[in-house]
């Protein structure tokens, strides 16, 4: 059997480190933010260049917060992806803003800053870029196009520790980036967890304030702020997960790499990597119009693979309201019925990796 994530595999590696880390919060006594929350929140920071980061209780929270320390609400327009995972959306809608899609270059299937124009009217006030599946999204011209048009920029980079854009790593291009620690992610906790990291102190101080009963001050409240503070206990298990962060990523880097060498030629579309790209691998998706067909022979033969995402967000009951059909976004359409997510993860064995590209050809 071969798993598409051994979430446990990641714990056992580093089983006394994580344990005596836990170990130590709990002697401490300290068990909402304080030191290991503050020491967490540098150390990301530093880790993803950006000046400040705020630790919050998920990858949700940040992308809501983020939206709300910019006063995004009722009435306003934020443009999303039609692609991604309906967290991104639910951000926007959960602050009154409605989501306006964008259609992903179908090379990459991160949002294209050639169809962004289009979508900006005198509501937008953002644009929300994802960084899909650890692959960078093109931020130079999205960046560019917001600067030109007045709007914010707030990227979802839940998927994407680690990975640069020309060199750089994410994490301070946009105005606020938003990650998630869910424990499958890159970078996991082992619960829920989030972050977001900025350049600018005044937004990573409403921010700070929004987690925290809209209070900077105890027992004084500027904002109507809710509970959404990063766990001590999670902080502590991050620190200690950080520092084999970029090791585990060249592991991930290295599975990639069997599976595009073993896969060129087989008429499956395997991922595109621009030049300016440096992948953090959190996925490895290919795609096949016998999708599904593909993923019963491979589950016949012990390998686990999984669907990112088998319904876009505007296909979703939930997004009835907005009256998209289906085929207003057919790119989007089209990737969730030939979309499969291969085994990836830093416990995957290269042997294995070998074995998932034989199964397949
Ligand atoms: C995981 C994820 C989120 C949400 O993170 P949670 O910590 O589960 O709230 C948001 N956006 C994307 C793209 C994700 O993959």
């Amino acid at each position: 059997m071969i798993p598409f994530l051994d979430l446990r595999a990641a714990y056992v590696e580093m089983k006394d480190e994580i344990d005596s880390a836990i170990a130590r919060v709990l002697d401490g006594g300290w068990y909402i933010l304080g030191p290991e929350v503050e020491a967490f929140e540098a150390e990301w920071a530093d880790y993803c260049g950006a000046k400040i980061a705020v630790g919050v209780a998920n990858g949700l929270d940040a992308l809501t917060l983020s939206l709300r320390a910019l006063r995004i609400g009722a009435g306003d327009e934020v443009i999303v992806p039609s692609n991604t995972y309906i967290a991104t959306w639910l951000a926007v809608s959960s602050v009154g803003a409605t989501p306006v899609p964008v259609e992903p270059d179908p090379r990459t299937y991160n949002i294209d800053p050639s169809r962004i124009e289009d979508a900006i009217t005198a509501r937008t006030r953002a644009v929300l870029p994802v960084h899909l599946y650890g692959q960078p999204a093109d931020l130079e011209p999205i960046v560019s196009l917001a600067r030109k048009h007045g709007l914010r920029v707030i990227e979802d980079a839940a998927q994407a520790h680690g990975a640069r854009y020309k060199g750089r790593r994410v994490g301070a291009h946009g105005d606020a980036v938003c990650w998630s620690f869910y424990p499958g992610k890159n970078l996991g906790a082992l619960g829920d967890a989030g972050a977001v990291t900025t350049n600018d102190p005044q937004l990573a101080e409403r921010i700070r304030a929004l987690r925290n009963y809209g209070s900077s001050r105890k027992y004084v409240n500027e904002l109507l702020g809710v509970n959404s503070r990063l766990d001590p206990v999670q902080a502590a298990v991050l620190r200690v997960k950080l520092r084999t962060l970029d090791a585990w990523i060249g592991r991930r880097r290295a599975i990639a790499q069997i599976y595009t060498q073993g896969l060129i030629g087989t008429g499956l579309i395997l991922p595109y990597v621009p030049e300016w790209a440096d992948p953090a691998w959190h996925l490895y998706v290919i795609r096949s119009q016998e999708r599904d067909a593909t993923q019963r022979r491979l589950s016949s033969r012990g390998v686990g693979t999984l669907i990112h995402y088998p319904i876009p967000p505007h296909m979703q009951t939930a997004y009835s309201d907005l009256g998209l059909a289906a085929d207003t976004l057919p790119i989007a359409r089209d990737l969730a019925s030939e979309m499969l997510s291969l085994p990836m993860g830093p416990h995957l064995t290269l042997a294995d990796a070998a074995k998932v590209v034989s199964e397949l050809k």
